[in-house]
């Protein structure tokens, strides 16, 4: 479960790791009051959205009055970030930025650990420094039973190249926000940018929490963050439903049958999506398994058109026990009984056992919706392609 940023920085706060105040806001009079509660008289006005890159999208915009406040507060409401709306904006004091840095903790499951990244050139996208300048993004493996100790911290901060003169108080930072990791069960807690203001304090401007679902019985607090995950939604909605349905963060809706055959169907996604605009990516896992009725095909289409990040649907089957015939069937019957609730366009592959007659049912069919497609290749261009253009 990814945490919005007004809670990850109310998480920082309770473990002492140095933040700003925030105040949220859902309409534009609200934000009058937050900027009225902050008493400062620059606020900077960030959208409240699970996915990264809020700022280059004009989510995160300085106010230098209570009327520009309101009025982008009011603005940034109005937007959708890469398939999100925004419906919370969090005011803040402006920071005075002397120097951004990047660090992050991350569950590592190869190594049965954590690794910590850190790097004095934060504020960008990660992936690009890692890509673009490995050698400036320090990488520290952290034994889960210490964390990082003092020591630890020491090693992370002298080989990201920080400045001798701040090595103890990043260190204590990195420290706190071990904690905030080990105690809130998270397999993520990022930081970007951790700054030096003008004064070289250090504080925590962004953070990004992904907390680990299994830990729920644990943590009687995360009751508070039910209502703002659509995932913790649909995921739940989907377990009911008796469907392994696991939601992501792009905008390709992905169901298939066998876990093998849906894991490589995301990776193929997300290949064909990187030559596209916005990259699109796989909206999620979904495998319906062997016997593919209409119901279960019914179900899992209306899971995956109810995330609102979701623009394409791609049904991908390898018809074994159950034929592609019925799996074509299944998906005709699905559409006639979601009527109207089916409003995507659905790219389906079908091959292996009675394919020829399943591809025959569909054309039959000739839903609208419906195209069908040979190579799990060309059916995975196509799919990302719908979800690139429908993009509102
Ligand atoms: P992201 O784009 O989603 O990662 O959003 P961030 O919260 O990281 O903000 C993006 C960038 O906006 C930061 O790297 C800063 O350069 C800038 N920024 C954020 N808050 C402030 C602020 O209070 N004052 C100033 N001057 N810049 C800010
Ligand atoms: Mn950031």
């Amino acid at each position: 479960m990814d945490l919005l940023e007004y809670q990850a920085r109310d998480l920082f706060e309770r473990f002492g790791v140095p933040v700003l105040p925030g105040r949220t806001a859902t309409t534009p009079e609200e934000a009058r009051s937050a900027y009225q509660e902050l008493g400062a008289e620059t606020v900077v006005v960030k959208a409240q959205v699970r996915t990264g890159g809020r700022g280059k999208a004009g989510g995160v915009k300085l106010a230098h009055s209570e009327e520009e406040a309101v009025q982008t507060a009011a603005e940034i409401l109005d937007l959708d970030i890469k398939g999100h709306a925004v419906d919370v904006v969090m005011l803040s004091p402006g920071a005075d930025i002397a120097e951004e840095y990047y660090f992050s903790i991350l569950l590592d499951r190869a190594s049965r650990g954590y690794l910590a990244m850190c790097s004095v050139e934060g504020g960008v996208e990660i992936e690009q420094l890692a890509e673009e300048r490995p050698e400036a993004l320090a990488k520290v493996e952290l034994d889960a039973a210490e964390g990082i100790t003092p020591e630890v911290a020491k090693r992370i901060v002298s080989e990201a190249g920080f400045p001798e003169g701040i090595h103890d108080s990043v260190g204590e930072v990195l420290q706190k926000l071990w904690e905030v990791c080990y105690e809130s069960d998270a397999t993520l807690v990022e930081v970007n940018p951790l700054v030096k203001t003008g004064d070289g304090t250090i504080l925590a401007l962004d953070g990004k929490v992904t907390l680990d679902e299994n830990a729920e019985y644990r943590h009687e607090e995360w009751e508070q963050y039910d209502e703002t995950a659509v995932q913790v939604d649909l995921e739940r909605q989907a377990r009911e439903l008796d469907l392994n349905y696991v939601k992501l963060d792009g905008s390709v809706g992905v169901i298939g049958n066998g876990a093998g055959l849906v894991m490589s169907t995301l990776d193929v996604v997300a290949k064909a999506g990187e030559e596209m605009p916005d990259k699109p990516k796989p909206a999620n896992f979904l495998d319906i398994g062997g016997g593919a009725s209409a119901q279960v095909m019914a179900n899992g289409l209306r899971i995956i058109m109810s995330d609102p990040q979701v623009k394409s649907v791609f049904v991908n089957v390898f018809g074994g026990i159950t034929a592609c015939n019925d799996v074509a069937n299944g998906i005709v019957n699905a559409l006639e009984m979601l009527g109207d609730e089916a409003n995507l366009p659905i790219v389906v592959r079908l091959d292996g056992n009675s394919v020829e007659v399943g591809k025959a049912i569909l054309e039959e069919a000739n839903h609208p919706l419906i195209t069908v497609k040979n190579t799990m290749d060309e059916a995975a261009r196509t799919a990302a392609k719908l979800a690139a253009e429908g993009k509102n």
